[in-house]
């Protein structure tokens, strides 16, 4: 009897369910049936010859898919760039989901591994890769003993030959591991702690080699988007814009999950068509559209597409698209204390506005009255000064309270 081929958009719609309906990774698509369903098809394909690398980054660039781990730099542009550095290459993918409020990558893998592995293996073809590393959040213990026994199964019956070494590497609990140059760092087995760029760790990367570094998301969708078309991912999409988004949807929601959701679509419109409608008792306040360090905007402004660029103009970003939805119960002052706690607590220390920064920052806001002028100056200097996003970034949620939510602080 054929099965049915399940789809990144049948995997995110399972992913969706109410918590208490899904297994966590017992109902994990396995080596064989993922096989059985047409899977490692097109990585054969790709490694025999019968497609070519030019047309594969070419619909890779139609599509417009960008990173999902929150830079949005274009994949395709991206793989290029890395191909046409000098051998040996190397490809770090980044599964260190730390960003509060994101779990859209754990949840994928707990459900298909082998899409993401097969994406991953047809970027490796593709630009030329030697060895890939998996630098998997320490925290998600169900998803490395599933990465392990598929890693396993696929070493045992690989699709093809020529495959590169796959390497899986556990973090240790630190949010700043998943900025990309601190991941290499600890790949590497030194602290984990930003680079200053240039260089790019697409020209000097791991080990000192060009290196490929993608989020697992990006890597999860390579199979689909092939298969259908550029133009079939640039097809979906709201308002302007294009692509598909998984929405990681947490806070005063009906329905929280992952929701896969055209990219562009507003946040009154999320909620209402994807989460069943804000908890009984809670009207809608205000939402932060890209986990702790993409702002914080009022319900009034609730009609912005959420993508990359589009959240720029208001002081805000997209980032990973962990959705949080607060409501008449919370206060915009609260969460910015909370986010900003967290920033304290994860700055790697390195430099001095971040690492100083951030405590300062938390220690004002803390107070009862902000010194806007004071916190002001502060947030100019970290965001001009810090190494990394994190200390750039760390100012947004202060910023926003203090740009849309006057009424708190008077
Ligand atoms: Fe470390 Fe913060 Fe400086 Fe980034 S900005 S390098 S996290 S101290």
């Amino acid at each position: 009897v054929p099965v049915p081929r399940a789809s990144c958009e049948a995997v995110a719609a399972r992913a969706a369910a109410p918590t208490h309906a899904r297994q966590g990774t017992e109902d994990a698509i396995g080596h064989d049936r993922y096989c059985a369903e047409g899977g490692y098809a097109l990585l054969r394909d790709c490694m025999s010859g019968a497609r070519d690398v030019e047309s594969v980054i070419r619909t890779l660039e139609d599509s417009g898919l960008r990173g999902l781990g929150g830079a949005g730099f274009p994949a395709g542009r991206k793989w290029r760039i890395v191909r046409a550095e000098p051998g040996p290459r190397l490809m770090a993918v980044n599964i260190d989901e730390g960003e509060p409020g994101t779990f859209k990558d754990r949840v994928l893998l707990e459900r298909d591994p082998h899409r993401f592995l097969e994406g991953m293996l047809i970027a490796a073809w593709a630009v030329g890769v030697e060895r890939v590393y998996i630098y998997l959040r320490d925290e998600y213990h169900g998803c490395r003993a599933l990465l392990e026994q598929e890693l396993a199964n696929l070493k045992a019956n690989p699709p093809v030959a020529g495959m590169p070494e796959i390497e899986l590497r556990r973090g240790a609990g630190a949010y700043i591991c998943g900025e990309e140059s601190a991941m290499i760092e600890s790949i590497e087995g030194k602290r984990g702690m930003p680079r200053l760029r240039p260089p790019y760790v697409a020209q000097v990367g791991l080990f000192g080699r060009p290196t490929l570094e993608h989020n697992f998301e990006t890597l999860y969708w390579v199979r689909e988007l092939i298969e259908k078309g550029g133009a079939w991912f640039a097809s979906h999409g709201r308002n302007g814009r294009h692509g598909l988004r998984s929405f990681s949807v947490s806070g005063r929601v009906k329905q929280p999950g992952v929701k896969l959701a055209p990219a562009g679509i507003t946040i009154r419109e999320l909620i209402d068509e994807y989460c069943g409608g804000m908890q009984e008792g809670h009207t809608f306040y205000a939402y932060l559209p890209g986990g702790a360090s993409g702002g914080i905007l009022p319900a009034t402004m609730g009609d912005i597409p959420l993508d990359f660029d589009t959240l720029q103009p208001y002081g805000c970003f997209i980032g990973s698209a962990a959705v949080m939805v607060l409501s008449d119960h919370d206060t915009a002052v609260d969460a910015a204390r909370n986010m900003m706690r967290f920033f304290k607590h994860e700055s790697c220390g390195q430099c001095t506005p971040c690492r100083n920064g951030t405590a300062k920052a938390s220690a004002l806001i803390e107070q009862p009255r902000w010194d806007v002028d004071l916190l002001a100056d502060l947030s100019a200097v970290m965001r001009d000064a810090s190494i990394c996003g994190l200390g750039q970034a760390a100012p947004n949620p202060i910023d926003c309270v203090v740009k849309y939510f006057p009424d708190e602080l008077a």
